[in-house]
């Protein structure tokens, strides 16, 4: 890859990186209280990367009276939009500025290739700070309609402190989801990275002091759900909870909602995602391309991942034959190498799991067309083949639950109402796709998907002009566009009788 620096620069920058490992509170890095910390390793080869802070309660007691004691405070909270603006687009040019490193530390802390990671995670984290800055003071109040003797006016306040937990798939990308958005409308906010990927948000903080952000605004607690989400969602000072993870955790956040202060929680879960491939579709080799790559990016750890191949049984054959021909190019590498079409999975424990989701599949059956095992990369590192399975009856765990793993599961449909059947046949409804050439069908379809994004004749399309987010146990609140406002905002009415 001609345009891209091979290994031996992103080795060379490594050498030079320093590892960012202590919490940041209060416009500062820190220890966690306890003095606790935990390895850093680097799915690439088992490698320890560093050590970070092992936070617990104690430090969610400091990084929340940060954040209270600073939006009481009113330097940001009640500082004018303009200004706010400036603020975030100067983070911009900070990100922009370092891509390169906090590329780096993404793939050397999660897996995905470092080409995704310069060219996908760090211009999306960009446009979305950028994107938010630039909406935000241009975004109006109402008056509403009103007879002569009243006056009725309808604001936009920030809603206080805000709970940020993220998930290890696209670190700072998912940070910068809620906290643009957060940050924007003046919360103060407490980012909790994953466990699995501590390392970009944490160098985050830094960036944002450096760009203006006022002491407190900001902080970062590294550490483990249980020890710091768990007592961050449970807090009586935090106003809203905004979490993109699994929907195991989605259910458990709403509880700690009920059991401590109602806090807003909003919800970006996993998914199940369809890609419905009809015969009529204007170009099959196109859609076969992209049904290998909605599988396999990011080695299939994304939450729109489109894991159930529908396809129309006229073309299943030589269809089904095509994405195997794509995938079998999509083999992991080392996630350095400018080529590499997939990375490492995250750690040992998930590639266990993945594992143990294939090996489950061919025991209930599914025909097994494509990997299936292990990758020879690297020693020590976490890598697994592109793999496709056939003949997936709906039941099967593998047509139900999320691998969050390069494994694709193909069904076959015969007619438009059995595509759409088999699609909504999901506790989830994050995202799905559909190729056919008729406009009304389309459309038709479309309508009919219960899913918070449907592409047509494409696959993960979509920019910070539409919102993100799912239908069903994938989620609620939409991340992206001015509807990421609404859930770090509280609206007010104010009547005045004149
Ligand atoms: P996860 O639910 O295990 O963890 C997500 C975050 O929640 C982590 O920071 C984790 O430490 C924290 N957490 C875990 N247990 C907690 C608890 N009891 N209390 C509070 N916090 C807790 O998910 P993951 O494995 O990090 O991410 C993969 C999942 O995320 C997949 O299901 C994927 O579909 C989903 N995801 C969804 C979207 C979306 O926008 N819908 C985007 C990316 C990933």
């Amino acid at each position: 890859m001609a345009d891209f620096p091979d290994r031996s620069h992103w080795q060379a920058l490594a050498q030079q990186l320093s590892i960012p490992g202590q919490a940041f509170i209060e416009g500062r890095y820190t220890d966690a209280a306890s003095g606790a910390r935990f390895d850093c390793i680097s799915p690439i080869d088992g490698r320890v990367l560093g050590v970070v802070a092992d936070c617990d309660a104690q430090d969610v007691e400091r990084a929340v009276g940060a954040a209270r004691r600073a939006f009481d405070a009113g330097h940001w909270s009640q500082a004018s939009p303009a200004h706010r603006k400036r603020v975030l687009l100067a983070l911009a040019a900070l990100v922009e500025k370092h891509a390169d490193e906090l590329a780096l530390l993404e793939t050397l802390d999660m897996g995905k290739p470092v080409r995704d990671a310069r060219r996908i995670d760090l211009p999306g984290a960009v446009r979305c700070l950028r994107w938010t800055a630039e909406a935000v003071d241009k975004l109006y109040g109402e008056v509403a309609p009103t007879g002569p003797h009243e006056l009725g006016l309808v604001t936009r306040e920030p809603a206080g402190v805000v709970a940020a937990i993220v998930p290890w798939n696209f670190p700072l990308l998912m940070a910068c989801w809620k906290i643009a958005p957060a940050l924007a409308m003046g919360n103060s906010v407490v980012l909790k990275p994953s466990e699995r990927s501590p390392l970009s948000a944490l160098r985050l903080a830094a960036l944002a002091a450096e760009a203006g952000l006022p002491e407190g605004v900001l902080n970062v607690l590294p550490g483990h759900g249980a020890r710091v989400g768990e007592p961050l969602a449970l807090h009586m000072d935090v106003d809203v909870l905004a979490f993109t993870g699994s929907t195991a955790t989605g259910a458990r956040l709403l509880q700690y909602s009920g059991r401590s202060n109602l806090k807003r929680v909003w919800l970006e879960c996993g998914g199940k995602s369809p890609h419905v491939v009809f015969a009529d579709a204007p170009d099959l080799d196109a859609a076969a391309k992209a049904v290998a790559r909605g599988i396999f990016i990011n080695q299939g750890e994304v939450c729109t991942a489109g894991s159930r191949l529908l396809v129309q049984r006229s073309i299943r054959e030589d269809f089904v034959h095509q994405v195997v021909a794509y995938g079998q190019h999509m083999q992991p590498r080392h996630p350095l190498d400018a080529d590499a079409p997939m990375g490492a999975l995250v750690d040992a424990a998930h590639l266990d799991k993945v594992m143990g989701d294939i090996v489950r599949a061919e025991s209930e059956g599914a025909r097994l067309l494509l990997g299936g095992h292990r990758a020879d990369v690297e020693a020590g590192g976490c890598y697994v083949q592109p793999t496709v399975f056939d003949q997936v009856s709906p039941d099967q765990a593998l047509a139900r639950e999320e691998v969050f793993g390069p494994v694709l599961a193909v069904l076959g449909f015969d007619d438009e109402a059995e595509a759409v059947r088999l699609a909504n046949d999901s506790r989830y409804g994050l995202a799905a796709g559909l190729w056919t050439r008729d406009l009304g069908r389309a459309h038709r379809v479309a309508r009919q998907l219960r899913a918070g994004s449907v592409w047509v004749n494409g696959w993960d399309g979509g920019d910070m002009t539409a919102p993100f987010g799912g239908y069903k146990q994938s989620g609620n609140g939409r991340d992206k566009s001015l509807h990421a406002f609404d859930k770090y905002s509280e609206i007010k009415a104010t009547w005045i009788q004149l």
